[in-house]
């Protein structure tokens, strides 16, 4: 049973025109084989909706179907000339907007390209996406990063014109120059007037009598290329920064496609890093942390000395104003955070244990304070979590 037209594209019975163009560009966007090919089902669907889109946007068989239903288009009773599917229905703009909503470039080939538009001239080069490792000082404080690649690049012989021999580019004699054609599609649902590009000069709309033999006339061919990259300070890893006109090149000297830098950042050996905080572990042994030390502790500006105050506790975390990462977009830095952890001795010999059975026997409750918040509220505040 075929199903109602109004149903197939989910729109009321008094929809308007733009209301149905709406609801089939989202169907077709969402079951166009050239999309959406892993489900099998696709085309059907696809099928049904430009079946109700091209019966719905035509106001005699849309008369004629609220009026008879399927059946009356079938017979084409009810109204005087054919309605059948015979007739032209120009999908152009539905598809139009379609494609390009899906960045275009992709579906250059397809044979629903725009109708009424000028020659598209020399393709724009392909976007491209590249990754960069980083140490941790790098990505803190920015780094020039020289990046290798292959892609396309310009050619040398023809410095990018596709000939050397300007006088030899000639309008294209098959569209005249438009870049487009128009052709009539028979299918099972009609017969589809489509505008297309050119085969022959494939949309440029000039084509090249004596094409630059190291390029074959694109202008462009695969090479290595390097790339220096500006890495501004505090960026992150899984980042990407974009560089505008350093991705392919483009065709006969049209615009070049961007490079997008994906950014990793190797694990560092000691720093741990918190948005722009350093976080950083130091080790005291019992007598240190009991007695108080001056350390000389690494960051990322180099080594400091950081006193620990006699009495400091297991968990406890001291701040390095401004000894972070550098505020993406902003001034300033985040902090570096020192975890204080503290060793107690194992394996002690004889003499040891004897000092400190002593040194317990001469020391009361007195001397060692309970923090009611202990070391899991302070590590708490430490990772957030
Ligand atoms: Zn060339
Ligand atoms: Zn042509």
């Amino acid at each position: 049973m075929k199903r109602d037209y109004y149903e197939v594209l989910g729109v009321e019975r008094d929809a308007d025109l733009q209301q149905i163009k709406k609801a089939y560009r989202k169907l077709a966007r969402e079951h166009h084989p050239d999309v959406n090919s892993s489900d099998p089902q696709c085309e059907e669907k696809f099928k049904e909706a430009t079946e109700a889109y091209e019966v719905l946007c035509d106001t005699q068989k849309r008369t004629v179907y609220d009026t008879y239903g399927h059946d009356g288009l079938k017979r084409g009773a009810g109204g005087p000339g054919d309605f059948g599917f015979g007739g032209f229905t120009d999908f152009s703009d539905i598809f139009e907007n379609l494609f390009t909503s899906f960045g275009g470039g992709g579906f250059g080939g397809s044979p629903f390209g725009g109708s009424g538009r000028g020659p598209s001239g020399p393709a724009r080069g392909d976007d491209l996406a590249v990754e960069v490792e980083l140490t941790l000082e790098e990505a803190a404080f920015g780094v020039e990063k020289e990046i290798t690649f292959r892609a396309q690049g310009v050619c040398s012989a023809c410095e990018g014109a596709g000939t050397t021999d300007p006088a030899s580019v000639k309008p294209c004699g098959e569209c005249g120059g438009l870049g487009r054609v128009r052709t009539i599609r028979r299918t099972m649902l009609g017969q589809f007037v489509q505008t297309g590009l050119c085969p022959t000069c494939s949309g440029r709309g000039q084509v090249i009598e004596s094409p630059c033999p190291e390029c074959q006339g694109g202008g462009r061919v695969f090479m290595e290329r390097v790339v220096t990259v500006n890495i501004p300070a505090g960026i992150d890893g899984g980042q990407r920064i974009r560089v505008s006109g350093r991705g392919g090149a483009g065709e006969r000297g049209a615009r070049a496609g961007d490079l997008y830098v994906r950014v990793r950042v190797e694990p560092h050996p000691v720093f741990r890093r918190r948005e722009d905080d350093i976080l950083y572990q130091v080790d005291l042994t019992m007598v240190q942390a009991a007695l108080g030390t001056t350390l000389t502790i690494p960051t990322l500006d180099g080594d400091q000395d950081v006193e620990f105050a006699a009495g400091i506790q297991p968990g406890e975390v001291k701040t390095l104003r401004g000894r972070g990462v550098t505020h993406l977009n902003g001034h300033g830095r985040g902090d570096q955070e020192i975890l204080v952890n503290v060793l107690i001795p194992r394996d002690l010999e004889e003499e040891h244990r004897r000092l400190l059975q002593e040194f317990d026997e001469c020391c009361g409750p007195e001397q060692y304070e309970h923090r009611p918040e202990g070391v899991l509220h302070r590590l708490r505040n430490l990772f957030g979590g």
